[in-house]
């Protein structure tokens, strides 16, 4: 680098290597306050005219002896210039920095003017609407910002769109003029917000609102069908209601922002992003089909809880570095589980959190490329990367311990003191357990060195001893660290002793290598199920003779929980090739039929997918497809209620292979069939017309044609098009769309995406798909730099999914050889991903 740059200054000034280090962010939080962002942006009516902008920037600047560092990644040439009120300014564009020598500032206030052109990776532009999604680091290339969350600000937005456009931004507009063609709207000063939490939407948007107890919540969404939107927005309102008010009461902190929006976009990259005032919603999970599944129902309730929550949880108070957000991930999740609950009385809400959470969390915690829960993090640039279902799924899990462990009302009032000092402000995790631990007898910085800092699961096993007469005179709990680090994880939960007619619970304190349970006298049971009560965390292992007996028996268990965790272990069963997956699905349709609680159908049906792709053999498959296809017809008929028969349709339509099956999906599509009490809606004919194109039907690309006619509304049109290719019978077709999707620009619409790669690798395909795995993962650096945060791992699984071949794992192996020195937590991912593969690959060799 150039001595004398005023970039690499002598001194330890600040780091303006590329991305925010977090020397920079330390740096910048150390010496700056008092941030304020009056930000113009000029949208055009032409997706091919650049998005531009001025800011006037004001801040505080505590001495005066540094360059100010501010953050913009658009390329160079974006920057139009640079101006003091006494006139221009010098400035350097350089690493995605914009850097303004100490020189021109002076020590307090300063007024910066900056004109620019936004890049338009992070305003998500289309012909007829733009959203901004900057989380973590993209504020920064729409507009200079200090883009660091510890560095809260106030803004004023004055955005001009299109005349025609509505315009949805964190506080309410203060004033619209329309003149030549164009709207200008000025929005309302925010409270201090982190650059990731800055948002706004325009364009051809309707909008619907709702007063509910005296609070107006407005909705903005692009659905053409009048009876989707009509039919759904009870619930939608009743449900950000519900969860407002149960959150004041919890939080005792009245919702903190200037007012309640919320946007249904169209191909949303994430399922909901919690811009405070704003919030963003994949519209999919809005409005849903009148013939939703019982799971889509809950996972609507909980995305709204889910994005509410973080309105205090994360937007309130913020981490004060990303390495902590996992602390707003987690209060989202476990506030939603509480949350949810008195919308649905009739369900069983311990089961709920069960299949919500234990399931995805073992999907990472089991493989090799396992992290912990708080990542330690150098460089925003890669705060993607700490994304997942250790944050999502595995931190609630642990929340609910901790919970547990300290009381549910120490709990409560220790998150209220941690809001009510951090409000408008940022925390980190050593601050809630500071708050935490005088509030508790117990180590909690023990605990949470094991449970927080540290990846993995314990393997835990129950043993029994019996005396001559059959009665219990010991239950012994072990735990054990597969990963050989010898940790302990401190945690209670049951041990369910099974009898053909009964179920004793036996509670169990694991903190050291083991415990004791008082069974002592009880009869010996027919079969053991550890963490039956689904509170427990690890590798229940099951011993062979309750295995054996779960197989013939576990339809006859009278509670679904103890039957869920029964499935879960046998499923563990089966991955680590103690079972064989014939086995499993034989038990599967067995016990669906007899499956009294439609949660734990839908977790059956969706074990029964990978069973039997990716585990059985093709043989086996072969022979049993009739079977399972009849089977979920069976039960689809006798369905007593609408969102039942749909979890078995969809579980039908992902399994269908005989013959008989596959022309039945044809007769559907064709409107030649009906299914009593299942209106079938334009998102299942979709799915229909995809699945018969995979399975190669002779009038595939027919019918995809005549699917794409018969949708009606645009944003889904467009989706259907871009898909199409990857469904084609012609392999030529399909690798011209694959060498498209190497292109950044072509990677737009992530679950466009995904929805195509899907198909490419469906396990019908997955042999002539093989030779797309390697230049997928020669990708995934690159989609980590240009995708979203989720994007990369959602990439990986929707390459490897369909797989189960050795050459496939060998191809994975392969890559991960040749690149000993690949990012950490990428090679982590991909580890994550390639889990189901090694297994099923290993199983085949
Ligand atoms: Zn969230």
């Amino acid at each position: 680098m150039a001595v004398g740059s005023l970039v690499v200054a002598c001194h330890a000034g600040p780091d303006t290597t590329p991305g925010v280090s977090w020397d920079l962010a330390e740096h910048r939080a150390g010496t700056i306050t008092a941030v304020h962002y009056d930000l113009a942006l000029e949208v055009p009516t032409s997706l091919d005219e650049p998005v531009q902008g001025v800011l006037t920037l004001t801040v505080d600047l505590r001495d005066g002896a540094d360059p100010l560092v501010l953050d913009f990644t658009a390329p160079q040439g974006s920057v139009l210039g640079v101006a003091a009120p006494g006139g221009a300014l010098p400035y350097e564009h350089v690493n995605g920095h914009l850097v303004i020598p100490a020189a021109a500032l002076q020590r307090g206030d300063n007024q910066i003017e900056i004109g620019f052109v936004a890049d338009d990776a992070a305003l998500n532009r289309n012909a007829e609407f733009l959203y901004t999604l900057f989380v973590p680091d993209r504020a920064s290339s729409a507009f200079p910002c200090f883009d660091q969350p510890d560095l809260k600000a106030t803004y004023r937005l004055t955005l001009t769109v299109p005349a025609t456009w509505a315009a949805v931004a964190n506080t309410p507009a203060a004033s619209s003029d329309t003149a030549d063609g164009a709207r200008t709207i000025a929005f309302g000063q925010t409270q201090p917000l982190s650059t990731y939490l800055f948002s706004f939407a325009a364009g051809a948007f309707q909008v619907e609102s709702a007063n509910r107890e005296g609070r107006t919540l407005r909705l903005y969404h692009r659905e053409t069908d009048r009876e989707r939107v009509t039919r759904n927005l009870p619930a939608i309102f009743d449900l950000h209601a519900a969860a407002l008010a149960w959150l004041e009461d919890y939080t005792g902190i009245p919702y903190p922002f200037e007012k309640f929006d919320f946007v249904a976009v169209p191909a949303f990259q994430y399922g909901g992003m919690e811009h405070p005032g704003a919030i963003l919603y994949r519209a999919s999970r809005l409005f849903l089909d009148e013939s939703a599944t019982q799971n889509e129902f809950l996972g609507r309730a909980s995305l709204i809880a889910h994005e509410t929550a973080h309105m205090w949880f994360g937007d309130l108070v913020t981490m004060a570095w990303f390495d902590d957000v996992w602390m707003k991930e987690v209060f989202a999740n476990f506030m939603a589980a509480k949350i949810v609950n008195p919308s649905f009385p009739e369900i069983r809400h311990d089961l709920r959190f069960y299949l919500a959470h234990h399931r995805s969390a073992y999907a990472v915690d089991r493989t090799e490329g396992a992290n912990p829960i708080r990542q330690e993090l150098e460089n925003l640039i890669q705060a993607g990367t700490l994304y997942g279902a250790i944050i999502y799924q595995k931190a609630p899990i642990v929340m609910q311990h901790l919970e547990q462990l300290i009381g549910a009302h120490a709990m409560r009032a220790g998150l209220r003191e941690y809001l009510r000092t951090h409000a408008f402000a940022n925390a980190t995790w050593p601050d809630l357990v500071t708050i935490l631990d005088r509030r508790s007898e117990e180590d909690l910085e023990a605990w949470s060195r094991v449970w927080v800092e540290e990846p993995g699961r314990p393997t835990v096993s129950a043993t029994l001893e019996t005396d001559g007469s059959g009665g219990i005179t010991s239950l012994r709990v072990t735990q054990s660290d597969p990963r050989g680090r010898n940790l302990r994880w401190n945690q209670r939960f049951a041990v369910v002793l099974g009898y053909s007619d009964t179920l004793r619970s036996v509670p169990v304190h694991l903190s050291g290598t083991s415990a004791e349970g008082a069974a002592s006298g009880l009869p010996a049971p027919d079969y053991v199920v550890a963490g039956g009560d689904g509170l427990g965390y690890g590798l229940f292992r099951l011993d062979a003779r309750s295995r054996d007996y779960l197989l013939d028996h576990l339809p006859a268990i009278d509670d679904p929980v103890v039957r869920a965790v029964a499935w879960a272990s046998l499923w563990e069963a089966l991955l680590h090739a103690e079972l064989p997956a014939a086995a499993f699905v034989e038990l599967a349709l067995r016990a669906l039929p007899q499956e009294s609680d439609e949660q734990n159908v839908q977790r059956i049906l969706g074990y029964l997918r990978p069973a039997y792709w990716r585990y059985l053999l093709r043989d086996e498959r072969s022979r049993i497809a009739p079977r399972v296809e009849a089977l979920l017809w069976e039960e689809l008929e006798r369905a007593p209620n609408t969102s039942l028969k749909a979890a078995y349709f969809d579980g039908f339509v992902a399994t269908a292979l005989s013959p008989d099956a596959v022309a039945r999906l044809a007769a559907i599509w064709r409107k030649e069939m009906t299914i009593r009490g299942l209106a079938m809606s334009e998102r299942r004919y979709t799915a229909l017309a995809e699945a018969l194109a995979v399975r190669s039907v002779p009038d595939a690309q027919e019918i995809l044609a005549a699917q794409l006619e018969r949708i009606e509304n645009p944003d889904r049109r467009a989706r259907f098009e871009f898909i199409m290719p990857a469904l084609s019978a012609e392999p030529a077709v399909r690798d011209s769309l694959f060498e498209l999707l190497k292109d950044a620009q072509h990677r737009g619409h992530e679950p466009w995406v995904l929805s195509a790669v899907s198909a490419l690798h469906h396990p019908l395909r997955a042999r002539a798909a093989e030779h797309y795995i390697r230049p997928s993962l020669d990708l995934l650096e690159e989609i980590q730099r240009t995708g979203d945060i989720f994007f990369p791992l959602r990439w990986l699984n929707a390459t490897l999914d369909g797989h189960s071949s050795p050459a496939a794992a060998a191809t994975v192996r392969e890559f991960l050889r040749e690149h000993p020195d690949y990012p950490p937590r990428l090679r982590g991912k991909l580890l994550q991903a390639a889990d189901g593969l090694f297994r099923a690959a290993a199983l085949r060799e």
